[in-house]
């Protein structure tokens, strides 16, 4: 690390977050991290649980894994560099596609060429390691509630969702769409921490972005379910399932501790399912007994296949309010720059709607940060 000159907020430790924290860091601007989950992650989370007998599980509920396109090598060479490091590795098992209308299961090893890839032992471990790199603080649990932009210092003054103070910051990157959108509304009832009117002319570059939702359901068996021979599914003409991964043959799983788990599968809610759901809902937390229900159908389907899968030990679903973003909206760009205020704004739904994504932005957002600090120094 160069030495450190300056201070820069970054909001959400999802990967664009924890890519840019990471990246300016090694560039010499320390960085406070502020992640308003109890953990890193955002949507490449890992989850524990403890079923009724004791036992100690845990699932990667979000992505399952993530691909990268051979020829984004920007991408490519940050993730050599994780692999290198033992953060993440290759998923080798094998995957296909089981049609629902002729109860068979197609295109087995033919699902994609590019290289999956997982998070070791969990998909936030990628995050959790750029979150502690030096000149990285990162503060778990802290929600940012209100940006504002202070024009006779110079700076940003952050305030916590609960009304404390959380410093002054000489740029802020936000890497959550929420921060800024009618969504953050919806969910809290409080205006967005960023007023983007109130910042720049460019607001209204930066539209709302519609999301689309999923439920996950993490499962886990005795015994293996020996009946399903590959190890990640994507469904063919059902209106409730779209994928089923087998999470416990992922690499640098099955840990001593975790010997007795046997196997772990999470499934995928289709988006229509989860759509329906959430009209008839709403958008507040879900209730333990709509989680319930939820777990009940996607296991039901699970089993319409006439595989033989039996009874689960442990069943609990999960609802993704917002799992994907359904446009990308910074085109070449890959991130939002407002420089007079040395304001970035990045993530997936900048780029494209997946990991690769969300890092190809976090790591532009970074470079945009670098060369506008070194414009304006102290
Ligand atoms: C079920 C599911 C399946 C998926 N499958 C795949 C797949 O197979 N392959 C793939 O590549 N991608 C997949 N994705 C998408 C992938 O997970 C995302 O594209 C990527 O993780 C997005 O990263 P991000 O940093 O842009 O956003 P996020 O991960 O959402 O990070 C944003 C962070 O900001 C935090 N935050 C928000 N507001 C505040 C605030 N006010 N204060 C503090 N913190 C705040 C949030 O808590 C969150 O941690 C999947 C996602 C889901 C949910």
């Amino acid at each position: 690390m160069a030495g450190v000159v300056s201070k820069v907020a970054v909001i959400g430790s999802g990967i664009s977050g924890a890519v840019c924290a990471s990246i300016l860091a090694k560039n010499g601007i320390s960085v406070t991290v502020f992640e308003s989950a109890r953990g890193p992650g955002g949507r490449m989370s890992h989850r524990r649980e403890t079923s009724e007998d004791g036992r100690e599980l845990s699932f990667d509920h979000g992505a399952p894994y993530f691909t990268v396109n051979s020829k984004n090598l920007e991408v490519q060479s940050i993730i050599n560099e994780w692999e290198s490091r033992g953060l993440i590795a290759e998923w080798k098992e094998t995957f296909g596609s089981f049609d629902f209308s002729t109860k068979k299961f197609v295109n087995v090893d033919e699902e994609g060429s590019n290289k999956r890839y997982v998070g070791v032992p969990g998909m936030n471990s990628i995050c959790r390691a750029l979150c502690h790199e030096p000149g990285v603080e990162s503060r778990f649990g802290l929600g940012i509630g209100r940006v504002n932009w202070l024009e006779d210092i110079d700076m940003w003054s952050l305030t916590s969702l609960d009304g404390h103070d959380a410093g002054h910051f000489r740029g802020v990157v936000t890497s959550d769409k929420n921060t800024f959108s009618s969504r953050f509304t919806n969910v809290t009832g409080k205006p967005p921490p960023i007023d983007l009117n109130s910042i720049s002319d460019m607001a209204l570059q930066i539209k709302e972005v519609p999301t689309i939702p999923c439920f996950a359901l993490m499962l886990a068996f005795e015994q293996p379910l020996s009946s399903i021979p590959i190890k990640g599914i994507s469904f063919k003409n059902s209106e409730v399932l779209s994928w089923a991964y087998c999470d416990s043959s992922k690499p640098g799983r099955l840990t001593s501790r975790l010997v007795y788990v046997c196997e772990l599968w999470v499934l995928h809610s289709t988006a229509e399912y989860a759509q329906h759901i959430i009209s008839q809902a709403g958008f507040q937390k879900p209730s333990s007994a709509l989680l319930t229900k939820v777990a009940e159908e996607l296991f039901e389907e699970f089993q319409s296949t006439g595989l033989d899968i039996s009874q689960p030990y442990f069943k609990k679903a999960h609802r993704w309010g917002g799992a994907f973003p359904a446009a990308s909206i910074a085109g070449e760009e890959k991130c939002f720059w407002i420089a007079q205020k040395r304001l970035a704004i990045c993530g997936d739904f900048c780029v494209s709607p997946n990991v690769e994504g969300a890092i190809g932005s976090g790591m532009e957002a970074a470079a945009k940060v670098i060369k506008g600090m070194r414009l304006t120094p102290l």
